[in-house]
């Protein structure tokens, strides 16, 4: 992927300067009552009036003899024309400004009642350009009031939006502790709220990002090796890239061909978690960046209790030496496998051995060197299974294999094929070898008769004991 065009993403800038001041108002003339129209007409009336005196002094100074004008009916007369005019105007005012800032209200009522309705159904989406604004038709003061209201609103219904997607997510974290179905259904709540097209999730995992999920992603492996997911790692921060249509990313990893990448680092209290990274075809915006950096958090957090979950569940299944399924949990799926096998009819085997006098062993060499037999038999048995077919560690040297469908023939033929490869074993210590045998009993049901998977396992320890008794290094079926 190309990286130099890699960047810090833009932080949203601070509100525009207005040019009057938004905290105080200075009135350019005194007010006189509460209503603006009010003032306005009585400032009109007086204005009329004082023309109405005036008059007569004016038209005496351009010549008229005064006798003719200085006169109390000429003076009505004028006084009436002046007051005549400033009535007028209050009329013009009221059917000019006031009727469009009657309706400009009624707009901005549909409005709010639309928003109230939104937010109520918890979906700002209702909110559309044509339902959540009001005409801007006016370039002056009364435009720039109905631009002012149509943003309050954009930022009412983004805010709605984002209250909204933080809930859903919130519902989406806490109903997953599982790994995958918490990380596929985070990855896809904050994709729908970013309105990206592709997502994936890098993790640390042994020291090591890798990529954990992906969705729309050609090639995610390659992902978490990527420069921009490695700045976004190391520097905490979201890299977004921008990409015009005449640049196109190197190695193509999504389907489609995004305008936009960008990579969020997951992070708790500054310790890194990992990398989510979004493409998309349209070009970022600070909105879907801003809601997604806040919805990141407690994905975190909830990503970090499902790993340690995982962990955990690992602790308690895992045996720590071999690697193996422990005793509880490799039971715990015989049994599944035990009531599938009664429900499909096919049969099912299992395969119980132990490791011939090794006592002797961890006499001779010693318990660590008894270890690492117990650990090279485990990972030699595990190459002759079948996918599908489980090895637990039973007991201390004792080893369990379940093996799903394998009839009495195909435990046979398996029983065998394991005990000729720990026979073949060689486990060096020092200047020696060590090398051990292991006798091994098979029980396969239906053939044996059994009611539970207990009853199977007793009668595959009974073969073992036989095979014991016949010698070691040697297999014994059940029932025969
Ligand atoms: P047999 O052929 O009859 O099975 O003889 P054996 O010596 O294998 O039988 P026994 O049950 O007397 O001895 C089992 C030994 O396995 C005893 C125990 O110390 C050893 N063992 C059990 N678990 C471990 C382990 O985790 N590590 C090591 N090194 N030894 C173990
Ligand atoms: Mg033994
Ligand atoms: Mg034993």
């Amino acid at each position: 992927m190309s990286d130099n065009a890699a960047r810090p993403a833009p932080r949203r800038a601070g509100p525009e300067d207005p040019s009057v001041s938004p905290t105080e108002f200075r009135h350019p003339l005194p007010r006189l009552t509460k209503r603006v129209f009010t003032d306005l007409a009585i400032w009109m009336s007086g204005l009329g009036l004082a023309m109405g005196v005036a008059f007569p002094f004016f038209v005496v100074a351009l010549g008229v003899p005064a006798e003719y004008v200085l006169t109390p009916r000429f003076f009505v007369a004028t006084i009436g024309a002046g007051l005549m005019v400033g009535v007028t105007n209050q009329f013009l005012s009221r059917a000019v400004v006031r009727s469009r800032l009657q309706f400009m209200r009624a707009k901005m009522s549909n409005v709010e009642l639309t928003l109230r309705r939104a937010s109520l159904i918890e979906n700002a989406d209702e909110c559309t350009p044509e339902r959540c604004s009001i005409p801007v038709d006016s370039e002056d003061e009364i435009g720039a009031a109905a631009t002012s209201f149509n943003r309050l609103v954009e930022a009412l219904a983004a805010s709605h939006r984002q209250t909204g997607s933080a809930r859903r997510f919130a519902t989406t974290l806490s109903s997953h502790i599982e790994i995958s179905p918490l990380v596929e259904a985070a990855l896809a709540d904050l994709a729908a709220a970013g309105g990206y097209t592709a997502s994936a999730l890098c993790i640390v995992r042994d020291g090591e990002l890798v990529t954990l999920a992906s969705n729309g992603v050609d090639h995610p492996s390659e992902l978490a090796g990527t420069a921009l997911v490695e700045q976004s790692y190391r520097t905490l921060d979201t890299v977004a890239i921008d990409l015009p249509d005449d640049v196109r990313l190197d190695g193509g990893f999504v389907a489609f061909r995004p305008r936009s990448v960008v990579a969020y680092p997951l992070h708790i209290r500054l310790v890194p978690v990992g990398v989510v990274l979004f493409a998309s075809t349209e070009p970022t915006t600070d909105e879907a960046q801003q809601l997604i950096e806040q919805l990141l958090p407690n994905f975190a957090v909830a990503l970090n209790n499902a790993l340690a979950h995982e962990r955990l569940q690992q602790v308690a299944a895992i045996d720590p030496l071999t690697g193996l399924y422990n005793r509880r949990f490799g039971l715990e799926r015989l049994s599944q496998e035990f009531s599938r096998t009664i429900r499909s009819q096919e049969p099912l085997g299992v395969v119980l051995f132990d490791i011939d006098h090794f006592k002797a062993v961890n006499d001779t060499y010693g318990h660590d060197a008894g270890d690492r037999v117990l650990k090279a038999v485990a990972d030699g048995v595990k190459g002759v299974l079948r996918e599908g077919d489980t090895l637990m560690r039973y007991g201390g040297e004792e080893f369990l294999a379940v093996l799903p469908g394998a009839g009495e023939d195909d435990v046979r033929n398996l029983g065998e094929r394991i005990r000729r490869v720990v026979e073949s074993i060689a486990v060096a210590e020092g200047a020696a070898e060590i090398r051990v045998t292991i006798s091994l009993g098979a029980a396969s049901f239906p053939s044996v008769d059994v009611t539970d998977m207990e009853d199977l396992i007793r009668q595959s320890d009974a073969a073992m004991y036989n095979a014991k008794n016949a010698g070691r290094n040697r297999l014994a079926l059940a029932g025969r």
